[in-house]
């Protein structure tokens, strides 16, 4: 019998862009209002990639600032790495830069399986359009996706996506 296949996935951004709700409407299907902000939390989901099921342990994290962000518990044994920003947020989106750079500096890796998202797209002040989304994911060689929490949309397509950029760099094993 195969084994299920675990994948960690750290969830990262900017305070307040919408990473709890995220990773909440994905493994509770509901949204939610407001979550406490300071405290990490990890979640396990059953989620099928190409005909494969993964066992995803989601680590909603909870760094406040450009210096809290990340640390090495977000940095080893991760396999995969969600940076939200808010279409919203100038700031946040500044701030996926300033992450992903942090990533490659601790992973000590240049290409790394990385979704960028730009979220809360329900919202009707817009600060960050999608060409600046879509190049930014360009330039690091990652995905990019927008989302709304609120609204169910592109929800479970950011961490079939996440997958499938850890499977990409993943090298295949001979069958035995
Ligand atoms: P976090 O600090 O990044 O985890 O952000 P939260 O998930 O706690 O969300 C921060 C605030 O933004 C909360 O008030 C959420 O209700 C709100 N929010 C999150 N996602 C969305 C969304 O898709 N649309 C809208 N309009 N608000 C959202």
């Amino acid at each position: 019998v195969d084994s299920l296949k675990k994948r960690k996935i750290a969830v990262l951004g900017a305070r307040s862009v919408g990473k709890s709700s995220l990773v909440v409407q994905f493994i509770e299907g509901h949204f939610v209002e407001s979550y406490y902000p300071t405290i990490e939390t990890t979640f396990v989901k059953s989620v099928s990639h190409k005909g494969v099921q993964y066992e995803c342990e989601v680590i909603d994290t909870a760094g406040q600032d450009e210096y809290s962000i990340l640390n090495a518990n977000h940095a080893i044994g991760i396999h995969g790495f969600v940076l939200v920003y808010s279409v919203s947020s100038r700031n946040s989106f500044d701030m996926v830069q300033i992450v992903y750079d942090k990533i490659v500096d601790f992973c000590g890796v240049s290409d790394i399986p990385c979704v960028i998202v730009g979220a809360k797209t329900d919202l009707q002040q817009k600060q960050v359009d999608q060409n600046e989304g879509q190049k930014l994911a360009q330039d690091n060689k990652a995905a990019w996706i927008e989302t709304s929490a609120k609204n169910n949309v592109n929800i479970g397509q950011v961490f079939e996506m996440c997958l499938g950029e850890i499977e990409k760099r993943t090298p295949h094993q001979a069958e035995p």
